[in-house]
This record gives C-alpha cells, sequence and structure tokens, in this order.
C-alpha cells in the first residue's frame, strides 16, 4: 500500500518530542517493509538550520485560508527512500519555536495549521501520490479527513483514501472558538457536534476522530485509559463511541541506534552474552556524574523531560528514604524551573550521592542507560513511553509507575516468570521506594543475570510496531 505521513514534527528535522520521534522512524520502517510513504511538514526554522540539507523544489501551492491566499514554497528531502515535503511559508513557520513561546501558545497557531494541512492536500493531489491510506497525528493535522473530502481550493475533491488518525497525546487537542472555522473555508453544514464541535468551539482532535476511518493511539494500555473520564480529557464518550475503529499500538526504538554493542557513546561496548563492558560504562557514568558507586551500590538513575506528567513530585517525596539505601542517583532532565531547582538542591543536600545534570544531552543518555542498574520512571501517565525500551535494551532494570504504555511493556515478577522490570501501582513515594526495594533485592540475587539476558533480547524495534501497523491496516481498513 501507499502512504502519505502527515505529522506537525519529524526528527531529526523538528522535535518536541515522542511525535517527532515516530514520525522520524516508523515511516521509514514502513517504507522498508515494502509500502512507500511519503512525509508532510511544516518548513521550521529548526529544520533550515538543522544539519540535514533541505532541497528547493520549483513547486508552488497556493491555498485559501479564510478570505485571504497564501503560496507555500515546497522543499524536500529523501531519506533512503522515504521522501519528505515540507510546506515552507517563513511568514508561519520560521520561527524560534515550533508551537509556543515560553508563556503561551503563538496566536495563530489555528491559521498556521489549516494553511498547513490544505498546502498538503493540494500538494498530494499536485504530485498526483494517489495514496491508498493517509496517516494523520495529533491535532495539527485533524482536518485532513475533512480537506481530503471537500478539497482546499474551491472544489469539492471526494475522498478516495483511507484515513487514519493517531493520537499521541490526548491532553493537547487544539480547541478554538467556533469564529474560525470561517479560516478552513469548508462548508457550513460540515460543522456539527458530530464533525469538530466541542461545547461551542471547534475541537481538531475530535475533528481527527470523527473523520478518520480508523483511530490509533501509542499503546493498548492508553487506549483503555483515555476511555475514561479521568485519562480522556472530554473525548473520552467520543472514544468510546469508536471503539470498534480504535486501537492502541506500541511505539518501538531504534535498535540500531540503541545498539550495546556499537553504541559510539559507551567506553565499551557489550552484549547480551558477553556483559562485562556495562561494568567499565558504570564507572564512567559514576566519574561523569561525581557520584561514588561502590561495588555493592546501586545506580538508580532517571531521564526525563521535567515536567509534572513525569513523576517528580513522588520522586521528592521518595528521596530521603531512598538516600538510607546503598544507592546512588544520576538525572538528566530538563524543563519545569521548578523541578530544576528541585533536582539542583538534591545534588547539593547528598553530595557524591546524587549527580545532577540539567539539559538535553543524547550522548549522556546513552551512557546513563548503559552505567545505570536500575531506570526510574515514575510517571503520573505516560501513553507509550520510550525509556524504558532502551532501559531493557540496555540490560537496565526499569521501575516504572503502571500506567499507559508502561504498564503494557513491563512484567512484573508478579505478573509472570520472566520479568523484564518493575511495577507499583499507587502513585506515591512509599509506592515507588518499595518497588526500588524489590528491584534491589532482584540485583542481589543469582536469578539476576538471567532477567538482564532476557531484557536485552527483547524485540523492541519499530519493525515489530510497523509490522502490527500494517497487520491492523489490513484487516480494520481492507487494504490487503
Ligand atoms: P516524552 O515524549 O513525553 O518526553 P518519551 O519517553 O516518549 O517521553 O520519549 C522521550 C525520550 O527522550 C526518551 O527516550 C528519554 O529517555 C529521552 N530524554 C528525555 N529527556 C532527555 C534529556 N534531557 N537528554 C537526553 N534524552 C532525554
Amino acid at each position: 500500500m501507499k502512504i502519505a505521513y502527515i505529522a506537525s514534527e519529524i526528527s531529526p528535522y523538528a522535535s518536541t518530542g515522542g511525535l517527532a520521534e515516530v514520525a522520524g522512524a516508523l515511516p521509514l520502517t514502513l517504507t522498508r517493509l515494502g509500502h512507500p510513504v511519503t512525509r508532510f511538514m511544516p518548513c521550521y526554522r529548526a529544520a533550515l538550520e538543522g544539519t540535514r540539507k533541505l532541497n528547493s523544489t520549483d513547486l508552488k501551492i497556493t491555498v485559501p485560508v479564510g478570505m485571504r491566499s497564501y503560496t507555500a514554497d515546497i522543499v524536500r528531502t529523501d531519506d533512503g527512500g522515504t521522501e519528505t515535503y515540507f510546506i515552507r511559508r517563513d511568514e508561519f513557520f520560521d520561527r524560534s519555536q515550533l508551537y509556543n513561546l515560553p508563556d503561551r501558545d503563538y496566536e495563530d497557531n489555528f491559521e498556521r495549521f489549516v494553511f498547513f494541512q490544505k498546502a498538503v492536500v493540494a500538494l498530494i493531489d499536485r504530485l498526483s501520490l494517489k495514496p491508498d491510506l493517509v496517516m494523520c497525528n495529533d491535532w495539527q493535522t485533524g482536518l485532513i479527513p475533512y480537506f481530503l473530502e471537500y478539497g482546499v481550493q474551491g472544489k469539492r475533491r471526494g475522498r478516495r483514501e483511507r484515513c487514519v488518525f493517531t493520537i499521541h497525546n490526548i491532553a493537547y487537542q487544539g480547541i478554538y472558538p467556533d469564529s474560525d472555522y470561517a479560516l478552513t473555508n469548508l462548508p457550513f453544514n460540515a460543522y456539527s457536534v458530530d464533525t469538530f464541535e466541542y461545547y461551542g468551539k471547534l475541537n481538531c482532535m475530535k475533528a481527527g476522530i470523527t473523520g478518520a476511518d480508523l483511530v490509533t493511539t501509542v499503546s493498548p494500555g492508553y487506549a483503555r485509559e483515555v476511555l475514561t473520564p479521568e485519562g480522556g480529557f472530554g473525548l473520552d464518550g467520543l472514544l468510546r463511541s469508536v471503539q470498534d475503529r480504535f486501537v492502541g499500538i506500541l511505539n518501538g526504538i531504534d535498535t540500531d541506534v540503541w545498539n550495546t554493542a556499537t553504541d559510539p557513546h559507551l567506553p565499551a561496548p557489550y552484549t547480551a552474552a558477553d556483559v562485562s563492558g556495562k561494568s567499565v560504562c558504570r564507572r564512567s557514568l559514576s566519574a561523569k556524574m561525581s557520584v561514588l558507586a561502590g561495588e555493592t551500590t546501586a545506580i538508580v538513575a532517571m531521564i526525563s523531560r521535567l515536567v509534572d506528567m513525569k513523576g517528580l513530585d513522588i520522586v521528592a517525596e521518595a528521596m530521603p528514604e531512598l538516600m538510607k539505601r546503598d544507592v546512588v542517583f544520576v538525572l538528566l532532565g530538563s524543563g519545569q524551573k521548578a523541578y530544576e531547582d528541585m533536582a539542583r538542591e538534591w545534588a547539593t543536600k547528598w553530595p557524591g550521592r546524587v549527580g545532577v545534570l540539567i539539559g538535553y544531552n543524547a550522548p549522556l543518555a546513552h551512557l546513563i542507560q548503559a552505567g545505570a542498574d536500575i531506570m526510574l520512571i515514575p510517571s503520573r501517565s505516560e501513553p507509550c513511553g520510550l525509556t524504558q525500551f532502551c532501559s531493557q535494551r540496555y540490560g537496565t532494570i526499569p521501575v516504572v509507575h503502571s500506567v499507559g504504555g508502561l504498564a503494557d511493556t513491563i512484567v512484573d515478577p508478579s505478573e509472570g516468570e520472566q520479568p523484564t522490570g518493575f511495577k507499583f501501582k499507587e502513585y506515591s513515594g512509599a509506592a515507588l521506594v518499595e518497588a526500588v526495594d524489590r528491584a534491589l533485592s532482584m540485583l542481589r540475587s543469582p536469578i539476576r543475570m538471567t532477567i538482564i539476558k532476557h531484557m536485552m533480547g527483547l524485540d523492541v524495534s519499530w519493525r515489530r510496531a510497523a509490522a502490527r501497523y500494517v497487520e491492523v491496516f489490513d484487516r480494520m481498513l481492507g487494504l490487503k
């Protein structure tokens, strides 16, 4: 099948999180599996200034946005058989950030992404792409199914392709005043409580859900949680009504990048067959983060955006108790200032036992994954999560709050013969400490090596994830 894949961010061109990781990897894997994908994203400043060279083309696309018309220049790249088209209009996308300034969203976000989506639909036709399937991601692409149906240049188009809409995070829905509907140039009868309308406003994620043939999200656990009033952020009722075409499919990681045998960021490579290099990584990590880890000391680590959903509040609760154990704690992350300050205070309070680096640092993340014994992932909620996959592959025991994708991807010793981590159910510092204690006992027991080797052998690749997407497309969309 031929696929058009549309996302507001794609790694390595521009990224603020998980969506970019998925958009950066899944399409390449689908292409390799024999389903050629063409990608579309906005041409942000980050993409223009990035290390990958973007090639200009002669293509120009003009679409109306409300009473005005805007023209996009089309720029492209080719990543080993997967083409990416960038919609370039600098007044909309040549900005310091993708969606917001530090204190507020860009005021014209709806207009920017209406323009982006319309330009993509017009470009799909200009290129005579004729995809079988259009994959849309999060609210920035929620109107695509409607633009495919009603057209974007004044003429009804008629949707000829199937549409999949993927929810990466339901907390961000793209809700705007209904007066903004005029910017879409869609017919007035397309606006109703069955399509976009949401308590008198316009909800872009709702449009994606109502317009698509198939709705997916990034783990089976999250797919269940968003059906509940606590997890659905107001869309649980709608999602319950489309349950027969709603499915959770786990993400994967790039197992070439996350490969202990070839990782350039590790002082010593290692494999499941010979794990001895992991202790070299451990020593290098202790030195780098200025913590004193003796032979018996466990290195507990955390690599995370430092934001509310990532569970820093219960780590704070747990810290005094954790520090009574034979452990050191290393943390790499950045985000909300209050959490950054709190982490720095821990390093001051427990010198030599807590090492903190505030910032985003991919090479250090690799060294931490290799050198640590336990990875803490206490997220309050987590659609899928990627850290636990990297930890498993690097033989580092994940200790996770049992929610969303974390619940799906970790087998606690209480749940199966072959555990792949430890889980705690109650969201509290005490429950976290209890799970860390169980992990510490396991690390000191004879089964330690069996568990590490089993984790390192798990298939957490995009190949597995992409094969599952194809299976679901074939079954639910009849695309054989
Ligand atoms: P989210 O998308 O909510 O941030 P995910 O777990 O889905 O969370 O993906 C984030 C990825 O980025 C993980 O692999 C995580 O380990 C990594 N990461 C987070 N913070 C940092 C950091 N400061 N430096 C390097 N890698 C980080």
